[in-house]
């Protein structure tokens, strides 16, 4: 716990959140195909795209434990409909504690798995496994990926770190309705940028998944609100004056 505050506490890749309208952003790690079928078609209804950040190795497979991770196929149906995929490194690890090297290695392998997706993908952002960072990651990452997003509960607003953006679990098992109005109130207030993320999305959820009632909520929400839903790529071109490239 300490590495990563102290990861979060040094800031080397930041970015002031001036004139942009404020933001949210909808994102499910490692991915589950119901993230892919159920998650997708949800945003879509409301006219918004999603970020997938997938570890590789997990594509087509079934654990005991865990719902059934997406296909290739599922994935590439998602990217051709306009969502963002991200890196969330190829076999899951926790990073602190493995040499730049591995790291190196979870990176350029999982590349090659997203780029069975589409030779033309480009995969510009990162979220960290388990949310573990230290600051001898962080800074290798940053320079590696345009973001990476942490697990540290937050919102980014003011001058937002790109190395560690901030970001608020939507999972049944530890979110609210009540608390989801907070933080999209307090998101127009500041015009900040909250990033949601997530993975199943199924009724019931598992302990880290979302209904897809909660999800429906949680994006029509944001909407009535006057934010705009980005993907994590959307939102950086918009903080940087180019809102149409993508
Ligand atoms: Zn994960």
């Amino acid at each position: 716990m300490a590495s990563r505050f102290l990861a979060r506490q040094s800031r080397s890749k930041v970015m002031a959140l001036s004139d942009v309208p404020p933001m949210v952003s909808f994102t499910f790690d490692d991915v589950p195909a119901s993230a892919c079928e159920l998650g997708a078609r949800i945003l879509e209804r409301h006219g918004a795209r999603g970020t997938f950040f997938v570890a590789g190795s997990g594509c087509g497979t079934t654990g005991p434990d865990e719902p059934p991770r997406a296909s290739i196929d599922q994935l590439r149906t998602v990217w051709a409909n306009g969502h963002e995929i991200g890196c969330h490194t190829y076999s899951h690890p926790a990073i602190r504690h493995i040499s730049l090297g591995e790291l190196g290695w979870e990176l350029e392998h999982n590349r090659t798995i997203l780029k069975t997706i589409s030779a033309d993908i480009v995969v510009r952002n990162f979220a960290y496994p388990y949310g573990d960072l230290s600051i001898r990651i962080k800074r290798y990452l940053e320079g590696r990926f345009e973001s990476c997003r942490s697990g540290h509960a937050g919102i980014n607003s003011g001058i937002a770190d790109l190395g560690a953006l901030d970001a608020w679990p939507l999972q049944d098992a530890s979110i609210d309705y009540a608390k989801i109005v907070e933080l999209i109130a307090e998101t127009t207030q500041t015009c900040g940028w909250l990033i949601f993320y997530s993975h199943d999305v199924a009724e019931p959820p598992s302990k880290y998944g979302v209904s897809p009632d909660l999800l429906e909520w949680a994006v029509g929400s944001a909407t009535r609100s006057g934010c705009i839903l980005t993907t994590v790529a959307e939102s950086l071109d918009l903080i940087r004056g180019r809102a149409n490239s993508r």
